[in-house]
């Protein structure tokens, strides 16, 4: 396989306000860039070409090192303009605008480039939380007028994979095409037809949290795939693992409540190998071969990483 595309990772992710912590003054670019050069070497190895980074603009969204990493490694990377969900992001300063305003911004992005670095983003990023809020349907919204204005494609976070049939009736409320929009996180469910359900609209159906297995267990990724599969909605099906080179955070990003931060003391190794220890070549050489053994062939495999983020970024076919 060549020129396979991962849809939804990262090279690095980055907390709002976690540079003001001294723990992790000593974080290393330099460091962090030979990393994910080293990582997306192995991953051409396996045919990956496009390496998707929707990193948002309030999670550490950093052209620079993306440009830099691509130019050493020769992996065709794509960044994003867009807000984080609600509940984490959303500077404040963008709260209390319009739709319309958030919308400039994200096409003053795409037209002109992310600040002054010249580097324009290839996708629009979309987040919401579960419940979805108002906010969130604000940004939405926003990034529904930037998509019709520019024809860029959308790539979605859906909370606990909750709030994607909202995303959708939002964008289409926009006039947005359902079929250029990847609705993401859709593995934190036991309902494989709410995934069906998004297909049938037309969306991407973004099975892309692989090897989370603290999140979902892997079978039931695996089962997921196989109902849309077995449901006709093979080519709506998106792979991916949201899986980062680099965390700057010092410590864990999310609260943990007190009764659980024994076990989490015990089993943060495991988390932290899940969110960035393990190589970006899981998908292939671990959960490929599971997969193919519940029924989901090599080619089949190979078409949701060649043939659907091809058709998901406009492509033909
Ligand atoms: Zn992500």
């Amino acid at each position: 396989m060549s020129n396979a595309g991962l849809v939804h990772e990262h090279v690095l992710i980055s907390y709002p306000g976690d540079t003001l912590d001294p723990a992790g003054w000593s974080w290393d670019r330099a460091a962090c860039i030979d990393r994910a050069v080293e990582r997306m070497e192995q991953l051409r190895d396996h045919g990956v070409r496009t390496f998707v980074d929707p990193c948002p603009i309030d999670l550490g969204r950093d052209p620079e090192l993306l440009a830099e990493v691509a130019q050493r490694s020769g992996m065709q990377i794509v960044c994003a303009t867009g807000f984080y969900h609600e509940e984490i992001g959303i500077p404040w300063y963008w709260r209390v605008r319009t739709s319309e305003e958030i919308a400039e911004l994200y096409l003053h992005e795409i037209e002109h480039g992310i600040s002054d670095t010249g580097i324009k983003p290839g996708v629009i990023k979309i987040a919401t939380f579960d419940p979805v809020g108002e906010h969130d349907r604000k940004v939405v919204a926003a990034a529904g007028m930037a998509s019709v204005a520019s024809g860029l494609t959308c790539i979605t976070h859906c909370e606990n994979s909750v709030g994607g049939d909202v995303q959708q009736d939002v964008l289409a409320e926009q006039g947005v095409d359902l079929g250029r929009c990847l609705i993401g996180h859709q593995d934190h469910t036991d309902d494989a037809n709410k995934l069906i359900a998004i297909a049938e609209r037309g969306s991407f159906v973004g099975i892309d949290r692989v090897g989370y297995s603290i999140l979902t267990p892997e079978d039931r990724r695996v089962e997921l795939v196989k109902a849309l599969v077995d449901a006709g909605h093979a080519d709506r099906v998106c792979l991916s693992q949201d899986h980062m080179c680099c965390l700057r955070s010092p410590k864990f990003p999310y609260a943990v409540p007190p009764q659980f931060a024994e076990v989490y003391e015990q089993i943060l190794p495991s988390v932290y190998e899940q969110m960035h220890g393990r190589p970006h070549t899981y998908l292939f050489t671990d959960f490929q071969p599971v997969l193919e053994k519940a029924g989901v062939d090599r080619a089949a495999f190979d078409s949701m990483l060649l043939d659907n983020p091809r058709r998901l970024f406009g492509g033909a076919g």
